[in-house]
This record gives structure tokens, C-alpha cells and sequence, in this order.
């Protein structure tokens, strides 16, 4: 019987719910791919229930307990002293998500001999060395899809909260003021904006998709191509590399996985070619750009604004120099976990976890690392090595 390590983010500060907004969550029939959503043969939660944080299981106590598995949930995941690192010597299976992520580092895959999977709940495998996971023949799994229009809503709602400078104005509203021209100096429509994506995959695509009918030029720069039938219907132009496209867009939006290739992608040196005034928007990793680059670009006024949900690390220590940077829209680590999102890759996080125990494969979507290499989505989206390095200052962070 095997023994599952499950890390999740902390309930809220005033107990898990008893009660939610709303009493129906819809959900798509399918992903604009043609990808099916989970197909689990059960689940043992309500779709619109809590499941992220550690009362919430992930729904997956009674599953795995009714057939005789061990499970361990728990918040406490940085430090030498963590739930996490204590039970790691005999887990069979680690499961956790990008938004309070366990950093499976070598040292922790080192530590964990009886180790045989890592399990994202939800999308980008980053926080889990990838080339220890593969050096060690342990399967790395996603629930590809699960939450990438989530995020994308998350970004085009980013990008209309810096160029119409919407948060600034709220605050105005919260202090009891009606300072008009404070508001609006800085506030601009996005209409007839050029804006850039860098890679077009599903959040990147479907970000293009959602932006098309605010009127603006579409730039996307990707290692592979849209096929020429979306580039037409979309109206789109391709770009090789981040600093071609920087280069004439209003707005650059970050959509690629973090791994070697990509880490601090924008730089000080990178940022130069940015038109001045550009607004970044960056829900995919925080270690995509360099954190005091983006500070000091915010405070030059080379960028107008910066948004996205994504830190190094997680959760980001309480003196991280962007939660106070000017012109900035950053939130915690939220857009890809909507209750909606949850109930989606929870069930992704079930289907897995039945393949794994009745020896059925994987679905080759949800594929990062298998059998010693990259597989399924990871061959097609990561570059091989490890993106973990410096994870261990998540541990700075005081509740
Ligand atoms: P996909 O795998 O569908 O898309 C990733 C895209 O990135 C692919 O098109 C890939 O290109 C491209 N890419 C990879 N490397 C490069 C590179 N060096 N330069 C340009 N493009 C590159 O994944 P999703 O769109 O679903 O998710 C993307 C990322 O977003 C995730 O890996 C994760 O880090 C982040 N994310 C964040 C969430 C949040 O809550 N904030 C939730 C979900 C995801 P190609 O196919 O051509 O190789």
C-alpha cells in the first residue's frame, strides 16, 4: 500500500467554508482542442467546493484510504523542520500545486527513495527538478488544460487593469476621494494596442482569442508555429524571439513554461528592448523575468505597469520587493485556482492517481516525465535540467 504526500495551500484565516457565493459552478464540455475534461471513474466531492487548501483534500481521502493507501495532507512544505521533508522517506507519490508548491528539489528526490511520482495539481511542473525526476526514473504528471483558460481570463483582466489603470482608481473610491485626474493620468484604452504574447500554447492562444475583438494588433513569438489558418483567422504576426516582439508591442504578456531555456527571460538587458511604457503581464512564472530588472524598469518608467499572480518563490517572502514596486497589479498565486479550475484538476489529480494504481497508462497529455526522459506534453514544452535553484528562500516567509 502506498503512502501519498500531499501539499496544499492553508484553509482561509477564518476557518474552511460552510458556505459559497454561488450554488452552481458551470463548467465547459469540453477544451477548445478537443481535449476531454477528467474522466475519473468517481469523485467523493462537490464541483464549487473548496478543494485546494488542506481541509479540502484535494476530495481525495475517502479514495484513497477505502483502498488502503496512506494519506498525508499538510500546508507545511519550506524549512528543515517541515511536515513535507519528515515524511518524505517512504511517500511513494507527492502531490502539490504551483501555488504553494513543494520544491522537489534533488535534495528532497535524493531523500525520498521510495519515491515513484510527482503529481501536479494543476499546470507547470517548475518547482519539481526535472532532471533529478528524470535521473531517477520518477514519473512527473500535470493536469494539462485543467486551468489554462482560467488564467487566460486572469490575463486579459490584467492587462485592462494597468493601461485603464484600474486599480489606483478603486483605491481613490476606498479612501473616500472622487480625484478624477489623479485616475485617469495614467489611464489609456486598449483599442488599437499592439499586444505580443510570448508562446501561443493553450493560455497563449486562447489570451489572443479573448483579446481579438478589443481591436488590437496580435503579435505572438513561440519555437513552433501557429498554423497558418490560426495566424490568418487571428490576424496574427509571428516573432522569433522575446526582443523582436518587445520591440513594437504596447503590451508583452508571458505564457511559456519556466525551465532553462526561459529562466529570467526578461532581464536588464532584454527589457531594452522593450518599447518605454510597455505593459508587462506575467501569469506563467516568476522566474521568467529578473526580479529587481522588472523593479528597476517599473521605477524608470521603461515599463508602465506590471501584473501577473507568479513569484520566486512561493509563497514569496514578506520583504519580496514586488508586493511594493510602483505601477504594479500583482496578486497571490490565484488565477489558475478558481473554485471552478479546482473542481477540474482535482479530478484530473483522481484520474491519475487511478491510472497509477491500476497500472492503465497515464494519459500522454498529462506527461512530463517518464521512463528516464521527457514525455507526452514535457517533450513538446520543457527543455531538459532543473528551474528549482533558490526555492529554499520560501521558508523566509511568515504567516
Ligand atoms: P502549453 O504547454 O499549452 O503551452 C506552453 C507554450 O510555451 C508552448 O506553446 C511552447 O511552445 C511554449 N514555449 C516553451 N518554451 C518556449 C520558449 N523558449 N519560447 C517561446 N515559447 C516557448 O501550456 P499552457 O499554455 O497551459 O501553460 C503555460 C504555462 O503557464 C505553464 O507551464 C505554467 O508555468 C503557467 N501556468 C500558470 C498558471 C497560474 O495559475 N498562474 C496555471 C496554469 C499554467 P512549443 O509548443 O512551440 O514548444
Amino acid at each position: 500500500m502506498a503512502k501519498i504526500v500531499c501539499v496544499l495551500y492553508d484553509d482561509p484565516i477564518n476557518g474552511y467554508p460552510t458556505s459559497y457565493a454561488r450554488d452552481d459552478v458551470p463548467q465547459p464540455e469540453i477544451y477548445p482542442d478537443g481535449q476531454t475534461l477528467p474522466t475519473p471513474k468517481a469523485v467523493d466531492f462537490k464541483s464549487g467546493e473548496l478543494l485546494g487548501s488542506v481541509s479540502g483534500e484535494l476530495g481525495l481521502r475517502k479514495y484513497l484510504e477505502s483502498n488502503g493507501h496512506t494519506l498525508i495532507v499538510t500546508s507545511s512544505k519550506d524549512g528543515e523542520d517541515s511536515v513535507l521533508d519528515r515524511e518524505l522517506h517512504d511517500a511513494e507519490i507527492v502531490i502539490s500545486q504551483p501555488f504553494w508548491p513543494a520544491y522537489m528539489t534533488a535534495e528532497r528526490i535524493a531523500k525520498a527513495k521510495k519515491l515513484k511520482m510527482i503529481v501536479t495539481a494543476g499546470i507547470g511542473s517548475d518547482h519539481t527538478d526535472l532532471q533529478a525526476a528524470i535521473e531517477n526514473n520518477i514519473t512527473v504528471a500535470e493536469v494539462t488544460y485543467c486551468n489554462s483558460n482560467a488564467v487566460a481570463e486572469h490575463v486579459v483582466m490584467s492587462i485592462l487593469a494597468l493601461v485603464r489603470n484600474f486599480i489606483p482608481s478603486h483605491n481613490w473610491v476606498l479612501k473616500g476621494g472622487w480625484n478624477i485626474a489623479d485616475c485617469v493620468s495614467r489611464s489609456y484604452d486598449l483599442e488599437a494596442m499592439t499586444v505580443g504574447t510570448v508562446a501561443a500554447g493553450r493560455i497563449g492562444l486562447r489570451v489572443l482569442r479573448l483579446l481579438k475583438p478589443f481591436g488590437v494588433n496580435l503579435h505572438y513569438a513561440d519555437r513552433h508555429r501557429l498554423s497558418a489558418e490560426v495566424e490568418q483567422e487571428l490576424n496574427l504576426t509571428y516573432h522569433e524571439n522575446l526582443e523582436s516582439l518587445a520591440k513594437v508591442c504596447d503590451v508583452v504578456t508571458l505564457n511559456c513554461p519556466l525551465h532553462p531555456e526561459t529562466e529570467h527571460m526578461v532581464n536588464a538587458e532584454t527589457l531594452k528592448s522593450f518599447k518605454r511604457g510597455t505593459y508587462l503581464v506575467n501569469t506563467a512564472r516568476g522566474k521568467l523575468c529578473d526580479r529587481d530588472a522588472i523593479v528597476d524598469a517599473l521605477e524608470s518608467g521603461q515599463l508602465a505597469g506590471y501584473a501577473g499572480d507568479v513569484w520566486f518563490p512561493q509563497p514569496a517572502p514578506n520583504n519580496h520587493p514586488w508586493r511594493t514596486m510602483p505601477n504594479h497589479g500583482m496578486t497571490p498565486h490565484i488565477s489558475g485556482t478558481s473554485l471552478s479550475a479546482q473542481a477540474r484538476y482535482a479530478a484530473g489529480v483522481r484520474e491519475i492517481l487511478e491510472c497509477y494504481f491500476e497500472n492503465r497508462p497515464i494519459r500522454d497529455e498529462y506527461l512530463i516525465v517518464k521512463d528516464g526522459g521527457l514525455a507526452g506534453v514535457g517533450a513538446h514544452s520543457y527543455s531538459k535540467g532543473n528551474a528549482t535553484g533558490g526555492s529554499e528562500e520560501a521558508k523566509n516567509f511568515k504567516k
